[in-house]
């Protein structure tokens, strides 16, 4: 479902992305860890075209990111085109950037009714059952103000879903968050990998990757350092990067 081969992300004279290869395969939960500042937010932010990636190639779903090639040449995808793409996939931030003057059920059906014109009814009924699968049902009417951060984050996956994404991309959904919520959350993400999302999660919860990643990366200063399954990650690092950082989040 993703496949980075070689990419590259520099600003300016920063490269912070020195040649991310990894492949997330359909319906995998792929976390993704590192220590502060290797690179995770903005590799996640080139698979949703938020960032151009500046060698390399980068696919989602078998399309090439950000570009479109013919022949050997590689032409930047206009901003209309990118938009269309960016659609299929869902982001969660840490910052639950929910719309504040909306309910949560408005901020849900926004994008299905202004971006995909769907009809009000067939977006407000997805809303619906939507809120009910982050165990939201009674909320519907709440301003975001009115909401916990947990049911605001919930709210936020319940948006994302409400397009129809193929790919969820997760950036710390759960560190700004009371450690009572995270639960709340972590058990929504739970229940998407159960119903086959694939899912690309930076997370500093590790007993989430252990139980629920088919996939870990240990990042560091802009490459992947290892990966492989959660458990042989997590209990038996290989590279001494890897024990580090884990011997300060475990
Ligand atoms: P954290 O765990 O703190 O979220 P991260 O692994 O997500 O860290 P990134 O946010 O991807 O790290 O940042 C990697 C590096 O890229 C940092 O040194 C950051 O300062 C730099 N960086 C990120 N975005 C930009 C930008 N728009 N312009 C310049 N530098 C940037
Ligand atoms: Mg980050």
């Amino acid at each position: 479902m993703v496949k980075a081969e070689g990419v590259h992300k520099s600003f300016g004279p920063v490269e912070v992305l020195k040649g991310i290869d990894l492949e997330v395969a359909p319906r995998e939960v792929f976390c993704l860890i590192g220590p502060s500042g290797s690179g995770k937010s903005t590799f996640l932010r080139c698979i949703n075209h938020l960032e151009k990636v500046n060698a390399g190639r980068l696919y989602v779903d078998g399309e090439l990111v950000g570009y479109r090639q013919k022949g050997d040449k590689l032409y930047e995808l206009k901003d209309s085109e990118v938009a269309v793409k960016r659609r299929d996939i869902g982001m969660v931030f840490q910052r639950f950037n929910l719309f504040p003057h909306m309910t949560a059920i408005a901020n849900i059906v926004e994008a299905p009714i202004q971006v995909k014109r769907e009809s009000k009814a067939v977006a407000l009924a997805r809303a619906e059952q939507l809120l009910d699968r982050v165990g939201l049902a009674d909320k519907a009417d709440s301003y975001p103000s009115q909401l916990s951060g947990g049911q605001q984050q919930r709210v936020a996956i319940a948006r994302a879903l409400a397009m129809e994404p193929k790919l969820m991309l997760f950036d710390e959904p759960t560190s700004a968050l009371d450690p009572e919520l995270v639960g709340d959350v972590l058990d929504v993400m739970r229940g998407l990998a159960e119903d086959g999302m694939t899912m690309v999660v930076v997370t500093h919860e590790m007993g989430f990757a252990r139980e629920v990643g088919d996939a870990l990366v240990f990042m560091d200063d802009g490459v992947v350092v290892e990966s492989g399954h959660p458990r042989d990650v997590l209990t038996n690092p290989q590279h001494d990067r890897t024990k580090s950082f884990l011997s300060k989040v475990l």
